[in-house]
């Protein structure tokens, strides 16, 4: 499963470090480090981390059910129109 975050959004609030501690790290006070790609075992907590997210800075591909996930379903929908 491919990550990104937008650093320009995350306000290192950390909530995403708490839930997935295996892909999300702080560095320091404020700034984030993460893994840009996920195992599939560690889906619930990166699904829980994009939820959890308060500026949703986290776009995760391949996170069925996800808030991103269904936005894409549907734009790919009316995209078929
Ligand atoms: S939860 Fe969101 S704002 Fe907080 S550190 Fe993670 S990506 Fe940044």
């Amino acid at each position: 499963m491919r990550l990104v975050v937008d650093l320009n959004k995350c306000q290192g609030y950390a909530q995403c470090a708490f839930l997935a501690p295996d892909v999300f790290a702080m560095h320091g006070e404020e700034s984030l480090v993460y893994s840009p790609r996920a195992e599939q075992e560690q889906r619930d907590g990166v699904a829980r981390a994009v939820a959890a997210c308060p500026v949703q800075a986290i776009t995760a591909e391949g996170l069925d059910g996800a808030r991103h996930g269904l936005a894409e379903a549907g734009r790919e929908a009316s995209d078929a129109r």
